[in-house]
This record gives C-alpha cells, structure tokens and sequence, in this order.
C-alpha cells in the first residue's frame, strides 16, 4: 500500500465488529493452529506452499525472474516490464489467456478462467504487483501477487466453476492506486457482471503466531463468508476500516469488495513493511498456505451477490 495514505489512514481506523455477538477469543493466540488440511470435497493442492514461496522469490529477487534476469524492485517501467512477461508466462501454463490493460501511464495484466456453465456471473481476483523504490517488496505485495497466481492455477484445475474468475495484477498501486481505478473504470465502461471483488495486499506476517487474517473494509456479506469459513477452518478473521489498497478503488465503484491482509492494523505489523528488508526469506509460507486455502475455500462457496 502507499505508506503515504497510511498515517491519517490509522488514525481514522475503527474496528468494525467490535459489537458482534461472536467476537474472535481473546486466547485465540495462545492455541496451537489446527491444521485444516485439504479443501472440503476438493482435491488437495499439495503444490500450493512451494508454488508461492517460488513466486515469491522470484519477484522479490531471491532467485532469477527469468533466464539470466533477477530484480531488486518492482518500481522502474523496465522492471515493471519483466514482471509483466512474468505473470503473462504464469498465466500461460495454467491454460489461462493473459490479457493487458495499457491506461496510460502503466499496465494492468489480467486473464478470465470462464465458468463452466452459461452465466455472466464475475468474480474478481486482485493484487497490485508494483513496489516501492527502496525495496524488494516480497510481502509488499509479492505475496498477494502469488496468491493470485496460486487461485489461477488452483481454479483453473477444477472440473466444475459456477461463475467466471477474472484474476486481476494491478501496476502502480504504490504511487496511489493508478492501476486499480483504472481497471474499476474499465469494470465500469464496459458493464462487466462483477459480483465481488477480493483484493489481496501483504499476506505475509504472523510474527504473533495467532494465524488471523485481516479484512480491510469488508463488505459485510463478504464478511461473514470469511468469518463462516475461518469458523469451520479454525482461522481467527478481524475486520478493519482501512482504504490504503486497491480494495478502495471498487468500493469507489459501489462492488460488493473486501481487502484481504495480514494483521496490518490489528496488532502484527510487519517491521519490515516498506524497508530494504522485506525479502523473500522473512515471509511466512506456511501462513500463506492457510490463508490461500481459506480464499479459496471462501470461493468455491459463493460469488457473493451484490449487498449494495
Ligand atoms: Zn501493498
């Protein structure tokens, strides 16, 4: 997220379900994290915490992106460029035919996997893939980028999907949300039937062990689909006011959107958020792994239709 909105933004946060009948135990932390294991009645993606950790690497320069090329950032238009080709040859090996979105001062990377049966019915996947100049940016959003990646390859494996997923890599989110209210205009313009949007920024941190996710500004159906799901997957979901993400851009746009983090405001912030040293190696894969499956967990039950 730009940490220049970040500031007001925390100071103007108000936790949203502080008045819920069934608030998160305050012991939730000290409880080891029971394994939830593979999807209920799907196939289990054994791939799915080695697919990420290769992603990740890749884009916060751990290991070469590409034959012979490996980046420090993501914020230069050559940089941008390569990870571009990056998430274009990705999409490529999950069946899935990547698109571009040039408006103007950068370029968005998109792909739909279409459903199997006859609908319009759209659900929006989302994560910017921009950094910032000064660092590698592995959980800042290298991680919300691989989890984007990961749900392309996971959906695409299915036999039956009941609406179209349009998986969505957002530029210039660190320079304010460019990428993103480019892309809600297009949504617009051209009347596409998005039913909900879930964008994923920093999945990374869980220096507290407590294994929660964070929402950002949920829509309240979209809210309790996470919170019904983390219920029966034994993960603690907090939800937050929080607009420094591209989340913000599709609330802009009245679509039923949430905003799907680590611990940013609740009391796990990561140290090494916007610093040289958010590197591939602090990130927390197996934290990853759990919140992914609840994603997609939480996607294979509901588009989420339109609540407002
Ligand atoms: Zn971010």
């Amino acid at each position: 997220m730009p940490s220049s909105k970040l500031t007001t933004t925390l100071a103007a946060l108000l936790i949203v379900g502080a008045c819920s009948e069934d608030p998160p135990s305050p012991d939730a932390g000290l409880e080891p994290m029971p394994d939830a294991g593979c999807l209920s009645g799907l196939a289990c993606a054994t791939w799915l915490e080695d697919y990420e950790r290769e992603i990740v690497y890749k884009l916060a320069g751990g290991m070469p992106i590409a034959n012979g090329v490996t980046i420090a950032q993501r914020f230069t238009t050559e940089q941008r460029e390569i990870v571009r080709g990056y998430l274009e040859s990705e999409l490529q090996l999950h069946g899935l035919v990547p698109e571009r979105h040039d408006y103007g001062t950068g370029t968005n990377v998109f792909a739909t996997l279409p459903a199997t049966i006859e609908t319009t019915a759209t659900v929006l996947l989302g994560g910017h893939f921009d950094s910032i100049e000064t660092s590698p940016a592995a959980g800042d959003n290298g991680t919300g980028t691989a989890l984007v990646l990961a749900a392309a390859r996971y959906f695409a494996d299915q036999p039956e999907r009941n609406w179209n997923y349009l998986f969505v890599f957002f530029d210039e989110e660190e320079v304010g949300l460019v990428g993103s209210q480019a892309f809600a205009d297009k949504i617009r313009s051209e009347q596409l039937d998005v039913r909900a949007v879930h964008n994923f920024d920093l999945i990374s941190w869980d220096e507290d062990g407590d294994g929660a996710v964070e929402l950002w500004s949920p829509d309240p159906g979209l809210q309790a689909l996470y919170e019904q799901v983390g219920q029966e997957r034994g993960v603690t979901v907090q939800s937050v006011e929080f607009g420094s993400s591209d989340h913000a851009s599709f609330i802009g746009i009245n679509l039923p959107t949430v905003g799907v983090s680590e611990e940013f405001v609740s009391g796990d912030f990561n140290p090494h958020y916007h610093t040289p040293e958010d590197t591939a190696e602090k990130i927390d894969y197996a934290y990853m792994k759990r919140i992914s499956e609840l994603v997609f967990e939480v996607l294979s039950i509901a588009p989420q239709a339109a609540t407002r």
